[in-house]
């Protein structure tokens, strides 16, 4: 069954890693400073000095233009690239730690954040996961690369079942969302890119007969 070979390979994944931490680092929930890492990625050490960038309450982002929030994001070692979607989801969020009802009515979060320009259905679905805590799964390109070259769902699956499979194959492996979606992108980064490295990978013994299929 898919999910117990995804379930597998998660727990390949996690030894590979050395068993490391199972969430990003210093991402507490229901905080806007964790939006801003989510957005445009953590504050590089040493370059930001955290509120001294104005960048960790929504009322002091909402105040900057464009592009006062591009440096104030380069400052911080940040993506400024990230400024006009990050603009909007400050006027978007709620303010002061939201509470958790409010973070839970996922179809209207859901809703609401595929609205705001510049934030598309992956970054949606992050935001769901790390900001909200809402269980839902980035369908990130390394996910469906890995997902289908390894033959567990193919691109014509609905959203859903993608969603599905990786929920209960996080579970089969007793891992988080938030571990497996590091986990993933990971093994997308040094060896599931455009063209899949297999030689060396973690999940090179999980690889179907004939190897990998090809998605794209
Ligand atoms: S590089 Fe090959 S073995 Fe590794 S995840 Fe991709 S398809 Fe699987």
């Amino acid at each position: 069954m898919s999910i117990e070979r995804l379930g597998e390979a998660i727990q390949r994944l996690r030894q590979a890693d050395g068993g490391g931490e199972s969430g990003p680092l210093g991402m507490l929930p229901r905080q806007f400073r964790t939006l801003v890492d989510v957005v445009a990625g953590p504050e590089k050490s040493g370059l930001g000095q955290g509120t001294a960038n104005g960048l960790d309450r929504c009322d002091d982002v909402i105040e900057l233009s464009v592009e006062a929030l591009k440096q104030a994001l380069k400052r911080s070692g940040r993506d400024a690239r990230r400024a006009g979607a990050l603009l909007g989801l400050a006027l978007w969020w709620p303010g002061d730690e939201p509470d958790v009802d409010w973070c839970e009515d996922q179809t209207r979060r859901r809703a609401e954040l595929t609205a705001v320009r510049g934030v598309g259905h992956e970054l949606v679905d992050r935001i769901l996961l790390l900001v909200l805590g809402v269980a839902t799964m980035p369908l990130s390109r390394a996910a469906l690369r890995v997902g289908c070259r390894h033959g567990w769902s193919g691109l014509e699956s609905e959203y859903d079942e993608w969603q599905q499979l990786f929920r209960q194959g996080s579970e089969w492996a007793n891992s988080s969302l938030e571990e497996t979606d590091r986990l993933i992108r990971q093994v997308g980064r040094s060896h599931c890119r455009t063209r899949p490295d297999c030689v060396g990978c973690p999940l090179e013994s999980l690889l179907p007969e004939g190897g990998p299929y090809e998605p794209e």
